[in-house]
């Protein structure tokens, strides 16, 4: 009894840490007297959790504004120094390894081309631990101020141990007065049990968590990259302030982030947002995933190029889409499929939009970026002639915010949501992690 007692009085007072770090994160800076007003939490214990994380260096005074008459209000926010965040994207044809403060400012890249090996699994492990070392030296900082690290990959990531998700997984808005994306479970950043099925690179129950967790002691999250780039729209870009909306990923192939009450939709075992692979064409083209007539078979850019068939040779598909882009100025040929994949997009967009009702659907992902700014207002007609006219007309279609390289922002979400969602408890900090999360369970 007296134990159960002590854990519940240690569960409010983290509790209460969680939602002062998470408002401050998201609204910041604020006073003291806005974080009661919000959190209606009161004078006094306001004063004893922010004592209290101030005293832990995770949050830091930023100026003073005048109040009517009274003395100055000293505004607080979280340290942008406590410690920093990595994400990594395993993309499609590199790995990026970036490192950030807590305000998700770099300090440190890495690109890591992926060789002639593609995607072989030991090759990508193997990069992104060089990638993580890379940027811990740039920056000039010990791997013990890193606090976890994020990764995007392409496939569908099995949490493991029965974990639906990395902890803190979240959109933004709507929960009450706290504002800022919604909290999940707590996960502790082992990672060790996460198993990648990435079908369209051949990835058959990979691992990942494993041999990740072979190379670096530091806590491991790892997403599906499409869930990642949602995340980080949802928390500083287009999705913002939306509790239900779909970010659709558009790269060489295609993936989608659906955002149900402000958290992702993953389903039984978290392959929810396979957008790519539904069809568009029974028996149509033949798509990576081995079905035919997948949406990413028509829209995807490697498709897309494919059915251009005069991309020019031996470069990058993203010069090939630039070449595309600009022919379909002079070329009726190259219009026309452009006009095509804008209606295909549509089309998708308007199952998106029958099936899930979102308030808002983001286009993002370097393809996406690349061909959305032409074709959005032909996609808008598609969607409108092909989804039910209720829930369409309720439904926004916007470009991404955050640009490219939004998975590795989204990416370091992961362990940030951890921390704020943990309200910065000390098993975070290495190099006690280990003897830490021991204690925890
Ligand atoms: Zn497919």
């Amino acid at each position: 009894m007296a134990d159960r007692g002590k854990r519940t009085v240690r569960d409010l007072r983290r509790g209460n840490r969680s939602a002062l770090l998470r408002h401050l994160y998201f609204e910041g800076p604020l006073s003291r007297q806005e974080l009661g007003r919000d959190s209606g939490l009161s004078a006094g214990s306001i004063s004893n959790v922010v004592g209290d994380l101030i005293a832990d260096g995770l949050v830091e005074e930023a100026g003073s504004v005048d109040s009517d008459g009274g003395r100055p209000r000293i505004l607080l926010r979280v340290a942008a120094g406590y410690g920093c965040v990595v994400g990594v994207d395993v993309g499609e044809t590199r790995v990026r390894v970036e490192l950030f403060d807590l305000a998700l400012t770099e300090l440190a890249a890495a690109d890591l081309p992926l060789s002639d090996s593609g995607h072989d699994v030991d090759h990508v492990v193997r990069l992104i631990l060089d990638g993580l070392s890379a940027v811990v030296r740039d920056a000039g900082i010990s791997e013990s101020d890193v606090l976890g690290v994020g990764v995007g990959v392409p496939g569908i990531v099995e949490q493991g141990d029965g974990a639906n998700g990395p902890g803190g997984s979240g959109g933004s808005g709507g929960s009450g007065g706290q504002g800022g994306p919604g909290g999940s479970g707590v996960d502790l950043g082992g990672g060790e049990g996460i198993v990648v099925h990435g079908q369209t690179i051949g990835w058959n129950a990979v691992p990942f968590g494993r041999l990740l967790r072979a190379g670096t002691d530091l806590p491991l999250y790892i997403d599906n990259g499409a869930k990642t780039l949602g995340q980080a729209e949802m928390w500083f870009g287009a999705g913002r302030g939306a509790s239900s909306a779909v970010i659709a990923l558009l790269g060489s192939g295609v993936g989608a982030c659906v955002v149900a009450d402000g958290k992702p939709y993953r389903g039984a075992t978290s392959s929810a947002g396979e957008w790519g692979h539904t069809t568009l064409q029974v028996g149509g083209r033949l798509c990576r995933c081995g079905a035919r007539g997948c949406l990413e078979a028509y829209v995807g850019a490697e498709a897309l190029l494919e059915r251009w068939g005069r991309a020019p040779e031996g470069q990058s598909e993203e010069a090939g889409l630039t070449a595309l882009l600009a022919a379909a100025d002079e070329d009726p040929s190259a219009a026309a499929l452009l006009a095509e994949t804008a209606e295909y997009l549509g089309a998708g967009i308007a199952d998106l939009i029958n099936l899930f009702n979102p308030e808002r659907i983001v286009i993002g992902g370097w393809a996406g970026l690349m061909i959305g700014p032409r074709l959005l207002p032909a996609v808008r007609e598609a969607a409108v002639a092909y989804a039910l006219h209720h829930p369409c007309a309720q439904t926004s279609i916007e470009m991404g915010l955050l640009g490219p390289d939004a998975v590795t922002v989204g990416a370091a979400t992961l362990p940030l949501a951890r921390l704020l969602d943990s309200g910065g408890a000390p098993w975070n900090r290495n190099p006690t992690v280990r003897e830490a999360r021991l204690e925890v369970r």
